[in-house]
């Protein structure tokens, strides 16, 4: 078939890659140039595990191209797929001005007949909207559909080739047909295509994202009654997840969530809820707890050693909101690390991705290291940010002896209380009660 991809970000880079490699002709359309530029030199912009070699693999075979004539990708396409970004506007509602844009572009290139998808997450009616704009510059034929994108950055090729589901909301059965043989190759394993009304995939994505977001400032609260409360939200958590009702994923506490989705969807749904005239208050507790999460190792450094960091130096480890990518945005590692250095402390910090984003969101006001032992050298503590999987099996002897003090500050639960103790640490992490060190206890 024939696909444009209009919008090369995240998730238009590994949509077009991947419906080219199932045979598709993609062409991958975006008004960046320096960034179309790099992309058919074979420079992927974004780190995303299997992505890189994909793209390569079908650039050279033909089947993908990068291009800044919207135009003409839309005009030599049956299926177009609209993967813009939609950013939270100043009331947090999702911003549409890039899909209603591209909906334009598309209305002025129409051809012929087609079916449009909206690929970036918007709110529900947002169908509505862009039918209107294509409609408004056309005659032919246009079907417009809804399918939003569930992958997780960090494992984004591997989502869309394995989906858990495909949830296509569709206007009429023509296009349910074309877009069920699209994903055919892509649900082999079982997976179920969901064909729906189009303001029900709408409301699906933003949904599910709203449920993730409130497990984690679910366990979050759990977790701090379980610190109140001297219990451990380990066990909690275990007892909790083996429920088949419950189960086990989406249980952990840590130090919120963040990243170019949860923050914006919530906000963006708890907008679109109130605009519908129903009450939002779940999902506003959930943002709440989640942004009084983001602060918890900044408390914690500033209960443990002051409000006056001056002449303190920190080592952090992780500063991508999650493993595997690069990406920083809304990443709690920034409120640690803006309130460290509006306190006077130094900073020195290691990602194993994200180091050349971190100088984007922070430039020189923190150290760079090479490795995660680099930044250890005289800090007055670590402090821990992402559970990448390299620092999860440290030398706790380097650590300890590279530290001014012994003193460890987790975000993400990597390691044992009781093991951190034995090892001689001060060791503050999630819901877990802290031990003091076995040094100490003499
Ligand atoms: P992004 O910011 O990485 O990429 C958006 C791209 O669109 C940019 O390259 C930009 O130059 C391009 N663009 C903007 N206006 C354009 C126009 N008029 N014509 C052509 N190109 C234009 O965004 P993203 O992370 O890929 O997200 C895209 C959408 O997908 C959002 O709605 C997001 O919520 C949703 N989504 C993202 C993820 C994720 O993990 N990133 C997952 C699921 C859904």
């Amino acid at each position: 078939m024939k696909v444009a991809v209009i919008g090369s970000g995240y998730v238009g880079l590994v949509v077009g890659a991947c419906l080219a490699e199932s045979g598709n002709d993609v062409v991958s359309g975006d008004i960046d140039e320096g960034k179309v530029e790099g992309l058919n030199q074979g420079e992927v912009p974004i780190y995303e595990p299997g992505l890189e070699r994909l793209a390569e693999n079908n650039l050279k075979a033909g089947r993908l191209r990068y291009t800044t004539d919207v135009v003409s990708a839309v005009r030599l396409s049956d299926i177009v797929f609209i993967a813009v970004g939609t950013p939270p506007g100043e009331d947090g509602s999702a911003d549409l001005q890039h899909v209603l844009a591209v909906a334009r572009t598309i209305g002025e290139a129409m051809n012929g007949e087609k079916i449009v998808i909206t690929k970036s997450t918007v709110p529900v009616g947002t169908a509505k909207l862009v039918r209107a704009e294509i409609e408004a510059h056309t005659d032919f034929t246009v079907h417009v559909c809804s399918n939003p994108e569930f992958l997780k950055e960090g494992a984004a090729v591997e989502d869309f080739m394995k989906p858990d589901r495909v949830v296509l909301g569709v206007d009429s059965e023509f296009a349910a047909e074309v877009l069920r043989d699209l994903y055919a190759p892509f649900v082999r394993s079982g997976a179920s295509i969901l064909l729906m009304d189009v303001p029900s995939a709408e409301i699906t994505k933003y949904a599910a994202n709203a449920m993730l977001a409130t497990r984690i400032s679910f366990m979050n609260t759990i977790a701090r009654l379980c610190e109140a409360a001297g219990a451990d939200v380990s066990h909690v958590r275990a007892g909790v997840g083996s429920d088949s009702r419950i189960g086990s994923s989406f249980l952990y506490p840590g130090i919120g969530y963040g990243g170019s989705c949860f923050p914006k969807d919530v906000k963006a749904l708890i907008s679109t809820i109130h605009e519908n005239g129903v009450d939002a208050s779940i999902l506003e507790a959930v943002e709440r707890t989640n942004d009084d999460q983001k602060r918890l190792l900044l408390d914690r450094v500033v209960a443990r050693f002051g409000e006056d960091l001056r002449g303190r130096s920190f080592a952090v480890w992780g500063l991508a909101f999650k493993p595997n990518t690069d990406d920083m945005r809304e990443a709690p590692s920034l409120v640690t690390i803006e309130g460290l250095l509006a306190r006077g402390a130094r900073v020195v910090a290691h990602d194993p991705a994200a180091m050349d984003e971190a100088r984007r969101h922070l430039g020189a006001r923190i150290t760079y290291a090479a490795t995660n032992y680099e930044t250890l050298t005289g800090a007055d503590a670590l402090v821990i940010h992402t559970e990448w999987q390299p620092y999860r099996n440290p030398d706790f002897a380097r650590i300890k002896s590279a530290l001014k003090e012994p003193v460890i500050f987790d975000g993400r639960n990597l390691w044992d209380p009781e093991d951190m103790a034995e090892h001689g640490f001060e060791y503050a992490c999630v819901g877990r009660r802290s031990l003091p060190p076995r040094g100490e206890e003499g």
